[in-house]
């Protein structure tokens, strides 16, 4: 990859998105131009942040409308592109009724839509992929398969499928994908970034990104009952942004990147916001036993077989390479927690 033409416009799919924002906002602040592709430019729900974010650097920035499903929709969007940021991917793990439909297909159709795409398109020469965690593991349980103990690059998710762990599948499979349609070409390459469950304050307000749930599920009352002993892999989404960036700036970058600055339970999470705001959000009290949770869980849209392969485990990740090859630095936690939930007052969803 040759030194980055910081003139060429950068194109960041989904650009809308509760990650994808926070990317677009630091990519204008160093000066790039970007074209953000959106499902539909005139949902100022959806946009009107990225409008805002237009307005504060006029000329930087142009929305184009493109669907992951639909063939060639990128094409315009990515012309005179050197870099492209594919992050466009839902993010749901509830409520998933056809898994296929609502996961595989936009993950997967997508990844061949924007890579395909790249491929018509002279101009481009890096791709950097949003991938996830989901991609390298796909329960917890799967810490005893492997040597170490700590999940790293090396490691691919094994044990998601259509009818477990869905949103996990739809992104290994589609992080399995783009390597292939990669390696059939030398054009441009590949840099892939797999954060773990990212936290922090949003700039966008209508996202459907499990990431927002799981911080407002924490405050509105929804877990006061207990929470399960699930030990997350934790990112902060300005961490998760930055390193897109130094993915596609720095030269020597190539490969996988786990991004992961923390673990920690949601009894954890819990505690920290009562550190700063005492009792005044119903927050969850206590841990349900294994037990309980196996039994209740599918009332609350939780497998058993998720609950058996996913509570109680300890696991760890190791990101050195992150931080070697990329310099990233992570947030502390506790930081991370509250700025998100100061942004969840401030824009009065508690
Ligand atoms: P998000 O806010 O829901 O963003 C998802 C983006 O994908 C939105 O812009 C959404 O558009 C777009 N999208 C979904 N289906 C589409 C379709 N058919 N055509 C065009 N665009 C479509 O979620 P996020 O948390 O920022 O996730 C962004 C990426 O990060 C995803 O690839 C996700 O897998 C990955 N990731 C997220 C986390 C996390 O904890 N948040 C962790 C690891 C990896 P609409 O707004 O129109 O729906």
């Amino acid at each position: 990859m040759p030194t980055i033409d910081r003139s060429a416009p950068v194109l960041v799919t989904g650009a809308n998105g509760y990650i994808a924002s926070w990317l677009a906002k630091y990519l204008l602040e160093q000066g790039f131009t970007v074209h953000g592709s959106v499902r539909d430019s005139r949902n100022t729900d959806k946009v009107g942040h990225l409008l805002k974010l237009g307005e504060a650097h006029p000329g930087q920035l142009q929305l184009f409308d493109a669907d992951l499903l639909r063939e060639g929709s990128f094409d315009a969007a990515m012309a005179g592109c050197q870099l492209v940021f594919h992050t466009a991917s839902p993010f749901i793990v509830r409520g998933i009724k056809d898994p296929q439909a609502q996961l595989v297909e936009p993950a997967l159709s997508g990844t061949r839509n924007v890579l395909q795409a790249a491929n018509r398109c002279d101009s481009v020469q890096r791709v950097i992929l949003t991938t996830s965690v989901a991609a390298v593991y796909g329960d917890f349980a799967d810490i005893e398969l492997i040597d170490g103990h700590a999940f790293n690059e090396g490691h691919w998710n094994t044990s998601s499928s259509l009818s477990h762990q869905p949103y996990n599948y739809s992104k290994t499979v589609a992080e399995k994908e783009a390597w292939d349609i990669c390696a059939q070409q030398s054009r441009w390459d590949l840099v892939a970034i797999n954060p773990g469950l990212v936290l922090g304050p949003s700039l966008a307000r209508a996202s459907d990104s499990t990431s927002l749930s799981t911080m407002l599920e924490l405050v509105d009352g929804t877990l006061r009952m207990g929470v399960p002993k699930l030990r997350m892999p934790l990112v902060d989404v300005r961490d998760v942004a930055h390193a897109h960036i130094l993915a596609a700036t720095n030269p020597e970058a190539e490969g996988r990147h786990l991004l992961v600055g923390d673990t920690a339970s949601l009894l954890q999470l819990a505690r920290m916001i009562e550190a700063e705001h005492g009792d005044r959000y119903p927050t969850p009290q206590r841990e349900l036993p294994k037990f309980l949770t196996w039994l209740l869980g599918p009332l609350a849209g939780i497998s058993r077989k998720m609950v058996a392969r996913n509570v109680g485990y300890a696991v760890a990740f190791d990101c050195s390479k992150a931080i070697e090859e990329l310099g990233m630095q992570f947030r502390p936690l506790p930081e991370t927690v509250r700025d998100h939930l100061q942004q969840m007052v401030a824009d009065g969803l508690v």
